[in-house]
């Protein structure tokens, strides 16, 4: 009887060490938002997916596990990304079995689509974007795609940065410019929780709100402080929040 309970105490431990061995080790999400106005409104232009135009409203780019501090450049040559070493793990599961099925979200599409619509001119499909998105950061995330994808949902939800801008004022318009320091201070009053902005150019070369990276626990589930602080074409600058 002893025998056997060591045994299996073995054969858990074992197998407890196996998963915890090949859970991705990093530190937070981003969660990201792209301003569709701001997409758009580049020298490359976008398209709209087969879906129709979204709706004037932030939607989902990603949900990207992320490093607190970046690797040392030799710790993993094939996933190198940058000068600065490896920041954050991508593409965890190489087998094609592990491509986003239709089937696994097939109670989120409608969702998706709403919140996680493409703006890409290379296809009107969003669910190419999601399964990109999933290949690429998903893989790394420790999360089963429907938890990935819902949970992402829930975020997105749980914040409305349409919303929150709006309330203090931030509205789109295309002759308007707002300092970006009261976009990141009426998200954190809303939220409770610090996010870094990301700025792009215009076709006048005039700069405007393009992303915004929340920070999310391990667990996709709060917000927290962002650990890192982003350098972005945002800071210290008025910009523009284009209509779309
Ligand atoms: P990532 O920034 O996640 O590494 O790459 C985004 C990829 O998704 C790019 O290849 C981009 O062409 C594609 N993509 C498709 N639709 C969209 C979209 O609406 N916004 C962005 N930013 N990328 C998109």
């Amino acid at each position: 009887m002893m025998k056997l309970a060591v045994a299996c105490g073995l054969v858990l431990l074992s197998s407890l060490l196996a998963v915890s061995s090949t859970a991705e080790q990093f530190d937070f999400f981003y969660f990201v938002q792209q301003w569709p106005g701001s997409f758009c409104d580049t020298w490359r232009g976008c398209c709209f997916p087969d879906t129709g135009k979204p709706a004037a409203d932030f939607g989902i780019h990603g949900l990207w596990p992320n490093y607190a501090t970046c690797h040392g450049r030799d710790d993993d040559a094939f996933s190198i990304v940058g000068r600065r070493g490896k920041c954050w793990p991508e593409y965890c599961e190489e087998e094609d079995g592990n491509a986003l099925s239709p089937w696994e979200i097939r109670d989120l599409v409608a969702s998706l689509s709403r919140s996680w619509p493409t703006l890409s001119c290379r296809g009107g499909d969003s669910f190419e974007f999601w399964s990109y998105e999933w290949k690429k950061h998903g893989t790394c995330s420790n999360l089963r795609p429907h938890d990935y994808f819902a949970r992402a949902l829930e975020l997105k939800a749980a914040h409305n940065l349409t919303a929150i801008l709006a309330g203090a004022g931030i509205v789109p318009s295309d002759t308007e410019t707002y300092p970006m320091s009261g976009v990141g201070d009426a998200i954190a009053a809303a939220t409770g929780a610090t996010a870094n902005l990301q700025c792009n150019r215009d076709k006048d070369g005039q700069t405007q709100l393009y992303q915004v990276f929340q920070c999310v626990d391990r667990e996709a589930k709060n917000l927290i402080d962002c650990p890192l602080h982003m350098r972005s074409r945002c800071s210290g600058e008025r910009a523009k929040l284009p209509l779309f």
